[in-house]
């Protein structure tokens, strides 16, 4: 099969014939259809985590297809002991002994993928293989992080990317108010953002209108957490939603003063999952995209880094 390969941090992938991959017992068999490309794609090419499966197929938005023709989700997400103090708790997105579709297992940078079964989603109707793809980790995630913001009425959104232009639909569907920062100067990033009904869209380094009940960080970019703070009203919740964030500055403790919370959200569990993607389908939530052919793959990253996309790539094989 055709497939685009990491061999080493920072090195572009390759475009190589590997072996159809084999299926062990509890897991499906899927011709990939579409694969989402997500920014901790890039953080595993640029080596900031770093003990990837080397060589290694990127790739953890996956629609594929089974041998029956049922189309199934892959998550990053893809196996855990289901024994750990974390699993047992209901916290497998914690589990100590977790494998990661696309970093520890070969993702959808590729013609075919396995994956266990029990970690696939079924594909909601309504969405076709290439727009379902983002739902399964910049939808997943985002839907998760937008959880632990609790119940905020204010909700800032810092990076206004591939997740926070989900995150936003079901944040405005549920009735908040949504204020959108993008990097000083993308006045496209901030139409883009007021185009899906945002209150308000501005640069990141300036305050908002009204302080925030909660702001959820996409950008991995340190600074931004003292700035989100600043933002945020007593008794709220910065969530950095990222896999990797550049070292966060010192800040006075009066920023947090206020019982103002910092917090992490780390991979997902199936139960966010099929919460996720049952509600997508009623928002509707519309995922834009933009795609490229399996041999472009090295394009997609380049474009995602320097953020010229609106919404996300999608990988075609
Ligand atoms: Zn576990
Ligand atoms: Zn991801």
């Amino acid at each position: 099969m055709r497939a685009m390969v990491m061999h080493s941090p920072g090195e572009p992938l390759r475009f190589e014939d590997l072996p159809r991959p084999e299926p062990q017992p509890g897991q499906l068999l899927l011709r990939v259809r579409a694969c989402a490309v997500c920014r901790t794609d890039l953080h595993i090419f640029d080596g900031e985590l770093d003990r990837p499966k080397l060589p290694l197929v990127l790739g953890h938005q996956i629609v594929g297809e089974t041998e029956d023709g049922r189309r199934v989700g892959v998550p990053w997400l893809a196996w855990t002991d289901g024994d750990c103090r974390y699993c047992r708790s209901g916290r497998e997105n914690l589990c100590d002994s977790a494998r990661f579709t696309g970093y520890d297992v070969d993702g959808g940078y590729a013609e075919w993928v396995v994956a266990d079964e029990r970690f696939c989603f079924p594909i909601p109707e309504g969405y076709d293989d290439v727009a379902a793809t983002p739902l399964l980790c910049a939808g997943l995630i985002g839907y998760r992080s937008l959880r632990l913001a609790g119940a905020a009425e204010r909700l800032g959104l810092y990076g206004f990317g591939a997740s926070a232009h989900l995150v936003a639909q079901v944040a405005l569907w549920e009735g908040r108010r949504v204020f959108a920062f993008v990097r000083p100067g993308d006045q496209a990033g901030a139409a883009f953002a007021r185009e899906l009904g945002v209150e308000w869209a501005g640069p990141s380094d300036e305050l908002p209108p009204e302080e925030l009940d909660a702001a959820i960080i996409f950008a991995p970019v340190g600074p931004l957490v003292p700035q989100a703070l600043r933002a945020t009203a007593k008794g709220g919740v910065v969530v950095c939603a990222g896999i990797h964030m550049s070292d966060i500055p010192a800040f006075p403790y009066e920023l947090l003063w206020g019982e103002r919370v910092v917090r992490s959200v780390a991979n997902l569990t199936r139960r966010d999952g099929e919460e996720f993607l049952a509600a997508a389908p009623r928002v509707p939530v519309r995922t834009q995209v933009e795609t490229f052919p399996l041999e472009q793959a090295n394009e997609a990253l380049a474009k995602l880094r320097s953020g010229d996309l609106r919404g996300s790539a999608v990988l075609v094989p």
